[in-house]
Parts: C-alpha cells; sequence; structure tokens
C-alpha cells in the first residue's frame, strides 16, 4: 500500500493531542508551539534557555565534556509525550523532528568535528521486549542522518535493577553494573564521541557510559539528551 493511501485511511494525528494533523507537521500548532516554550524555558540553575543549558548533572564525570539537552522533560508537556510514543514503536517522524533540535543543541554546546562518531546509551533488553523499541537508539539513529555522521553501536545493557526505584546514591553504584563495552564497539582512540540518551535525570546513566567510551580511547564524550528533568 502506497504511503498516500495510508495517511488517506489513517491521517496522522497528533501524537500529544491527537488531533488531525496537515501535511508535513509532526505536531499540530497549539503542541508545536508548547513545545517551543519548553525549550526555551530557562534553566533553573544557569538561566539560559533548556537548549542552550550545559548544566553538569548531579552526577557527572569530567570524562564526558558536556551535558546537553533540549527541552525541560516533563511527561505530560509535548516533548515528554512525544519520548513516550518512541518507547512504544518505532516513529521516524518523531524522531527525526527530535534529531533537527538534539543536532542544534550540539552544535551551541561543543564544537562538533565531522568525523564524530554518534552513539547511544542502550536500553535493558527485557524493556525492548516487552515495550518494542530502544527510543535512544533511535534518536541516535535520526541524529546520524541528519548530520551525516558515523554511527556506531559501542556500549550494551547488561539489565539489572531499574535506576528510578533507587536513591542517587546507589545509581551511580548500579549503573556502573548495568553498562558495558560493546564487543562491536570499533577503537575510538583520538574521535569525538556523541552519546544519545532520550532523558538526562541525575547524570549517572551517562556518567557511566562516558568513562567506558573514554576507556576505549575516545578523546572526547558529548553526553546529549532530548529531555532534562
Ligand atoms: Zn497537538
Ligand atoms: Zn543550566
Amino acid at each position: 500500500m502506497s504511503f498516500s493511501l495510508l495517511s488517506l485511511l489513517f491521517p496522522p494525528k497528533c501524537p500529544v493531542c491527537r488531533t488531525r494533523l496537515e501535511k508535513d507537521e509532526v505536531l499540530c500548532p497549539k503542541c508545536l508551539s508548547e513545545y517551543q516554550k519548553e525549550k526555551y524555558r530557562p534553566c533553573k540553575k544557569c538561566g539560559k534557555k533548556s537548549c542552550r543549558c550545559s548544566c553538569r548533572p548531579a552526577v557527572s564525570t569530567p570524562d564526558a565534556f558536556a551535558y546537553l539537552s533540549v527541552f525541560r522533560y516533563d511527561e505530560k508537556s509535548p516533548g515528554g509525550r512525544m519520548i513516550l510514543k518512541l518507547k512504544d514503536r518505532k516513529d521516524q517522524r518523531i524522531a527525526a523532528f527530535l534529531a533537527k533540535d538534539l543536532e542544534k543543541s550540539l552544535q551551541n554546546g561543543c564544537i562538533l568535528r565531522s568525523d564524530a562518531l554518534i552513539t547511544h546509551v542502550p536500553r535493558d533488553p527485557d524493556a525492548i521486549l516487552e515495550k518494542g523499541t530502544d527510543q535512544a537508539r533511535e534518536l541516535a539513529d535520526a541524529l546520524a542522518r541528519h548530520c551525516s555522521l558515523e554511527r556506531a553501536v559501542c556500549l550494551k545493557s547488561k539489565g539489572g535493577k531499574k535506576q528510578k526505584t533507587l536513591s542517587s546514591k546507589e545509581r551511580l553504584e548500579n549503573a556502573r553494573g548495568r553498562y558495558a563495552l560493546s564487543e562491536r564497539c570499533p577503537d575510538l582512540q583520538g574521535r569525538q564521541v556523541i552519546l544519545v540518551d532520550d532523558i538526562l535525570t541525575g547524570g549517572s546513566t551517562l556518567t557511566v557510559c562516558a568513562e567506558l567510551l573514554k576507556s576505549k580511547g575516545a578523546l572526547s564524550v558529548v553526553c546529549l539528551a532530548a529531555g532534562r528533568r
């Protein structure tokens, strides 16, 4: 079935409020303007717009050159709803939409090298089986396509306790047990690595993953998330 016929039978709807979308829209105009507000909402710490904030999270490492993000995360807000949607199933339109803004935050927060390598924080294999997709992987794929940069899988998740249920102290220790370098990880000697995740919370996951990438020779690691709690 052709794409146009499909969209005639199942007209695309706004992933946030379910109103029908016009051609080429990813969000309806109302949700789009709310989303823009989240991007421009000032950070409580540095006062910069969320999409320009590079505040270090509670847990951070000098191995990560920067911690960047696009919008202030809230489950009910348009950005948060888009992330939830991506967790449920692949949606290339949403991933491509967010990739454009991820690139802007990246360009604002670091000097992006043309030989940079894009990788992602892998989701727990059990969670993928249960829910369907790895949203950070989708975002990293879309970002690599958008910026024409090399893409690699460098890390793997070994599963374990969910970070959500732990105190911030326990989170770092738990994250160390959860992630490891993947057998597929290429040599990172001298490379700038962009580490993509969906949401930046306390920073322990990104921090542990940045340390692993550094141990494989990465020259610098830039942590980049769509939302920041
Ligand atoms: Zn809407
Ligand atoms: Zn800030």
